[in-house]
């Protein structure tokens, strides 16, 4: 399945400000810890298809984590 967005989780300070931004709501914070100690950002891969590539989230994001893809 492709992927609308893609996150580089290990770069991830869990800010939570793309899933302020989401208009979708379909952005979560993972259980598990990155590489730098924070809970990363995902979009679970069954809401992947409700993302409608808005790109607010990869705006928003301070550490640039995010990465849009068109459909
Ligand atoms: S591109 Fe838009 S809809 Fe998709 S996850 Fe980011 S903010 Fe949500
Ligand atoms: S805005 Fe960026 S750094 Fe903040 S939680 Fe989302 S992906 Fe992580």
């Amino acid at each position: 399945m492709e992927k609308r967005v893609r996150f580089n989780e290990d770069h991830c300070k869990s800010c939570e400000l793309c899933i302020g931004v989401c208009p979708k709501k379909i952005i979560r914070l993972r259980t598990e810890l990155n590489r730098l100690g924070y809970h990363p950002a995902f979009v679970p891969d069954e809401d992947q298809e409700k993302c409608i590539s808005c790109a607010l989230c990869a705006r928003m994001c301070p550490d640039a984590v995010i990465e849009v893809f068109r459909p």
